[in-house]
């Protein structure tokens, strides 16, 4: 019997029968942009191979005016639908069943030619929207159908109708972006008119045996968002209209309350959809900050939902799936929500990978084959760069030895996952023991290695990592100055008032972690809701609590600096530097750009502004921590070029200056799959 009976059930649609209850939610990935059809059927085959359920592709227009941006993916011609069929044919002899997402982004289009219910520009676009005539909504409808016929034309299983997240559909069902006075506006009836004459179109199109989801906003976390009756109404609507299945929606884009990213607690929104379970007769899927087999299954026992579904987790492990039925859940390479390969790509214009997976997105190009002649290769330092390398040479066949002069593997990663908000971390650590431990590779711990041992080997993979930056300000000898990595590994214990010296990615991680007082969190649901001012939609309409967030009292008083005069956090990541700036403000950190550090004594520390040194004052604080970059430890690399020894340098102990585990990882999986 396996240990997840219910996530592996098979589900019978009555005309065709899911392999299990697992669905691979929609992502940009940015690949069916490229037109490298092989390159886009062989990511979704991947993921076939891996016994997935069911997939749905990424949002793809179906109308200029509705695609996301200017040259997004659409399905407009016979053209279109030829290549499609590129993909569908590869999942279907992979054993795979997929289904196309219809994504009309209304009034959240990069576009000028953006169409929506009324002209009201949304905060996260540039561009206002047009406000649609009748004959205009005629057209979207119509757009929507067609665009689903073609799909199943192309060989899709079938469609998802995007109706969440705040794009076009969704702006129809509110107040807050629709103030029409005809007959798609006004009453709830009339708003979520559109909706369900797409689903009924749709349906009308494709004929009956063809799956057809909605894609529902169950919570809009937005003002004047739905309330939890009119999503009951327009469930019921959306079925008796010819929907197949109903998935879940969380939030809008423009939302302010994180719904997705690392911080947010495992399955935060299952029970939203469980309050809609019994009200429809088709089977409905949950979504959001699910990652694990045995969260799903949890879900699923819990009655949540009848499918779940995981999208970044399947860039993570395309074998997600097969792994957990093999009972091998702990080779599960583990999304740990970071957004920084995903979302963020897509947001910078930039292809979707995984930062745990390079190969995502990159099947045709960054292979791992096995070798022919296998090589013995060191590699010094078992952070994520050297552990990256480590496991993709040994899976190639490679004898890999891995030293480091700590007690435990993962480097960084381990203070990383000290910090509340960032637990998932832990589980990448766990999952770099378990692939070293499948993989054969030796470990060696508490080992200081030199030059004069690594001689012997074919392939030497130095992967040092980083010292800390010294900011060389007067006076930082003092007893109260600290580095972030004493205050992250618990080995100093801060005062009640405190400066912090840098705010790049790990000034605002030691910020966190001072700020919190107690269990984090993210592994508290209840406390995770009052924080953010989420609600129960029955209770408030859109989920907003009215009294809003309402934060722990933070555990100190925290002051973060920089030298730069740009905004503080401008170089977090796209879809989560908001997040961590807006944690931060909740918790009264103060955060002052553009200072000059003059000293540090016994009342704290001394700044002032501008060349002119103007405005000084002092910033009382007990402790000042040194969180000012980093520099790379290449002090073995140069040992090595003087023995004349050739290695590879990777990860911080290459470059510094972005030391980020996802260049690290990166970097180590592409130099293994090339020894
Ligand atoms: P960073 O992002 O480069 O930030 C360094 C900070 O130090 C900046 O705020 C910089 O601001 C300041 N600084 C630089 N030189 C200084 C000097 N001489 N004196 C005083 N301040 C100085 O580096 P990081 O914060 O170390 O993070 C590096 C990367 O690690 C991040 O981008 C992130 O991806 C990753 N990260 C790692 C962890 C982890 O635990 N390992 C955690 C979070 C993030 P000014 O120059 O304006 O003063
Ligand atoms: Fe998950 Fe981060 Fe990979 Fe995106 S980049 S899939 S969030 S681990």
């Amino acid at each position: 019997m396996s240990d997840y009976p219910h996530l592996l059930a098979p589900l019978d649609l009555g005309f065709t029968t899911l392999k299990n209850r697992v669905l691979m939610g929609s992502m940009h990935t940015g690949l069916e942009e490229t037109q490298d059809w092989n390159r886009v059927a062989e990511f979704y085959a991947t993921r076939a191979r891996g016994d997935v359920g069911l997939m749905v592709t990424g949002g793809i227009g179906p109308n200029p005016e509705g695609s996301v941006a200017h040259g997004a993916a659409m399905m407009l011609s016979q053209k279109d639908v030829d290549n499609h069929s590129i993909v569908t044919d590869r999942v279907h002899e992979a054993g795979g069943k997929i289904a196309m997402q219809i994504l009309h982004a209304g009034r959240y289009a990069f576009s000028p030619d953006c169409v929506a219910p009324s002209a009201i520009k949304s905060p996260i676009s540039m561009f206002a929207p047009k406000e649609l005539d009748a004959e205009g909504i005629e057209k979207q409808i119509s757009d929507i159908a067609a665009c689903a016929l073609r799909a199943k034309q192309a060989g899709y299983d079938g469609v998802e109708v995007m109706g969440s997240e705040g794009y076009f559909l969704n702006q129809f069902l509110v107040t807050h972006t629709n103030k029409r006075t005809d007959e798609w506006g006004g009453s709830y009836e009339n708003r979520m008119r559109l909706p369900v004459e797409v689903v009924r179109r749709v349906r009308e199109a494709v004929g009956p045996d063809f799956i057809l989801i909605y894609r529902l906003s169950m919570i809009d976390l937005i003002p004047n968002g739905s309330t939890f009756e009119e999503v009951v109404q327009l469930a019921k609507a959306v079925e008796a209209a010819g929907a197949t299945i109903i998935n879940t929606g969380i939030g809008w884009h423009e939302a302010r309350i994180p719904t997705i990213q690392t911080s947010v607690p495992r399955a935060a929104f299952a029970w939203v959809t469980k309050k809609l379970m019994g009200q429809v007769n088709i089977p409905l899927i949950t979504s959001n900050r699910i990652n694990t087999p045995e969260v799903a299954e949890e879900v699923l026992v819990d009655g949540c939902a009848d499918m779940v579904s995981m999208a970044r987790p399947m860039l993570a492990d395309a074998d997600f799936v097969a792994k957990a039925a093999a009972g091998k859940s702990d080779q599960i390479a583990p999304c740990i929500a970071c957004n920084q390969a995903c979302l963020d790509h897509t947001f910078g214009g930039k292809i979707s990978s995984c930062l745990v997976n390079p190969r995502a997105c990159y099947e045709t190009e960054l292979r791992v084959d096995p070798v022919d002649a296998a090589k013995t290769i060191a590699v010094v330092g078992a952070g994520p760069a050297g552990l990256s390398a480590a496991i993709t040479a040994a899976e190639r066949g490679h004898k890999v030895t891995v030293f480091d002069r700590a007690s435990e593997i993962g480097g960084q990663l381990n203070l990383a996952k000290q910090v509340a908000g960032k637990e998932e971390f832990w589980g990448l650590v766990d999952w770099y023991r378990a692939m070293v431990k499948k993989y054969d590779v030796t470990v060696k711990l508490n080992t200081e290695v030199s030059a004069n041992d690594l001689g012997e080997y074919d392939e030497v993979i130095i992967a040092t990592g980083v010292i800390p930056r010294d900011p060389q300000i007067p006076g930082q000898d003092a007893g109260n100055v600290v580095s972030y990595i004493d205050i992250l590994n618990g080995t100093v214990t801060a005062g009640q008032r405190v400066a912090v010296i840098g705010a790049g990615g790990i000034g605002f991680d030691v910020s966190e972690h001072l700020v919190h007082d107690g269990d984090s969190t993210t592994t508290n649901l209840p406390e995770w809701m009052k924080e953010w001012g989420v609600t129960d939609p029955a209770d408030h309409r859109s989920g907003l609590a009215p009294e809003g967030p309402q934060p722990h009292a933070p555990a100190r008083e925290v002051t973060m600096l920089q030298r730069k005069t740009t905004k503080v956090g401008k170089g977090l990541g796209k879809t989560t530097g908001w997040i961590h700036r807006a944690s931060l403000t909740m918790k009264n950190v103060q955060m002052i750009a553009g200072v000059n550090y003059e000293k540090i004594d016994a009342e704290g520390l001394h700044i002032s502004f501008g060349e002119a040194r103007e405005k000084p004052q002092v910033i009382a604080a007990d402790t000042i921590v040194l969180c000012a970059g980093q520099l790379s430890d290449r002090s073995l690399a140069d040992a090595l070029e003087v023995k004349g020894i050739p290695c590879h340098v990777i990860g911080g102990a290459d470059v510094a200056a972005e030391l980020d585990a996802k260049r690290a990882i990166d970097q180590g999986t592409r130099l293994a799959a090339a020894l």
